[in-house]
């Protein structure tokens, strides 16, 4: 789809790279940063992000989905793509295909990959999950000897590596459930040498655990949100990296007009003048990604001042009230994430504002978003 409506990401890929270094520094050089570019690098678009992450040095890629993988692969992306969300029936073949990388926490999906990679001869590397205490996938700490049994008797499988992934890192007043999710890992390697399984590789922290418990810091970590700068909303309040955030968005006010005191304006008429006003329609909507919720609650900013969003967030609009605002025009730049003068709105003041987090922000960008990808 090629749009002309001015509505805009722009994808810093500087900060990327500013932030992977970042994170590099603070981490510790002896762990490898994994970058998880998943849910199209969390709507930072998942081809760029990842092309410019391996030409930084990152050796290691996950995705959630196989399709996501896939995607990379046929865009020439090379090397190690780990499957953070496992494989569906039937998936065996893809993964065989374009040479990827499944978190296997099912014995049924370890098999049916034994087989097919068996009738070609070949080994399937697999990272195991371990379920510590997420609660949500992974094979459940207490059956970790069972498992590792069961796999031990598949000739035709490898486990690179034992991973598994934190509830709560972010946290601090839950620090000992993270610990405590840390010790039955370390328990369950050894169920998993016993049954003669020695993964090269052992990883748990996400980015706040790997901020926030240096202990977590094993010999790989796998990064998401610190990648993308969304930091200030998902990390304990620790000493951090520091961070660039890396998406912007803009776009332009679209339609101009006064109104007079009285008038209402949007869907339910919530919004009602006090004053004669000067109102511009600024073209995203919820459809786009921008929360309904911030309905008489949002702000963006137009000529470096901050101006409030009135009546309802439609499907496709957004009213802003401009008339403290001298010299606005159609066509004038409104900025919806990023700075304009000394103002700034983050993903993060959004997320705060819909009862959210940053990740929920980006990722909602959805097509009728273009990225514009800046970097040198
Ligand atoms: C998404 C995900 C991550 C990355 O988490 P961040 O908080 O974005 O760093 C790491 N591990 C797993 C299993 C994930 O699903």
């Amino acid at each position: 789809m090629h749009l002309k409506r001015p509505t805009a990401a722009t994808i810093d890929l500087d900060a990327l790279a500013f932030n992977l270094r970042s994170a590099g520094d603070f981490i510790g050089r002896d762990t490898e940063i994994m970058a998880v570019v998943k849910a199209d690098a969390y709507g930072h678009g998942a081809v760029e992000c990842s092309k410019r992450l391996k030409s930084e040095g990152v050796k290691r890629l996950a995705v959630a989905i196989v399709e996501e993988a896939v995607e990379l692969r046929e865009a020439g992306i090379d090397g190690d793509i780990l499957i953070l969300g496992g494989i569906w029936p039937d998936q065996s073949e893809l993964i065989f295909q374009h040479n990827l990388i499944p978190a296997i926490f099912s014995i049924e999906s370890a098999t049916a990959l034994n087989s097919l990679y068996a009738s070609k001869g070949k080994s399937a590397k697999i990272h195991v999950k371990i379920d510590t205490g997420m609660g949500r996938v992974g094979v459940p700490f207490a059956d970790a000897g069972q498992f590792a049994d069961a796999l031990a008797r598949l000739a035709n499988i490898e486990v690179e590596a034992l991973m598994t992934h934190f509830a709560s890192a972010d946290d601090l007043t839950q620090s000992d459930y993270t610990n405590y999710q840390m010790d039955r890992f370390g328990a369950v390697v050894e169920v998993f040498a016993n049954a003669g399984i020695r993964p090269p590789i052992l990883d748990l922290a996400n980015s706040p655990a790997s901020v926030a418990f240096p202990r977590s810091r094993s010999g790989l970590v796998r990064l998401g949100g610190i990648l993308y700068g969304l930091g200030s909303d998902i990390l304990p309040d620790v000493p951090r990296p520091d961070l660039k955030p890396v998406m912007s968005l803009t776009s332009e006010v679209g339609y101009l007009k006064h109104v007079s005191a009285g008038d209402s304006l949007g869907y339910g008429r919530t919004f009602i003048a006090k004053r004669d006003s000067l109102i511009a329609t600024v073209p995203i909507g919820y459809a786009d990604g921008y929360p309904r919720t911030l309905s008489n609650k949002g702000e963006m900013i137009v000529l470096g001042q901050t101006v409030p969003v009135v009546g309802r967030v439609s499907m496709d609009w957004t009213i802003l009230d401009v008339t403290d605002i001298p010299n606005v025009e159609v066509g004038t730049k409104v900025t919806i994430i990023g700075g304009d003068g000394s103002e700034w709105i983050s993903a993060a003041d959004i997320a705060r504002d819909t009862d959210t987090i940053s990740y929920e922000i980006t990722c909602g960008f959805g097509r009728r978003v273009p990225r514009a990808f800046k970097q040198g």
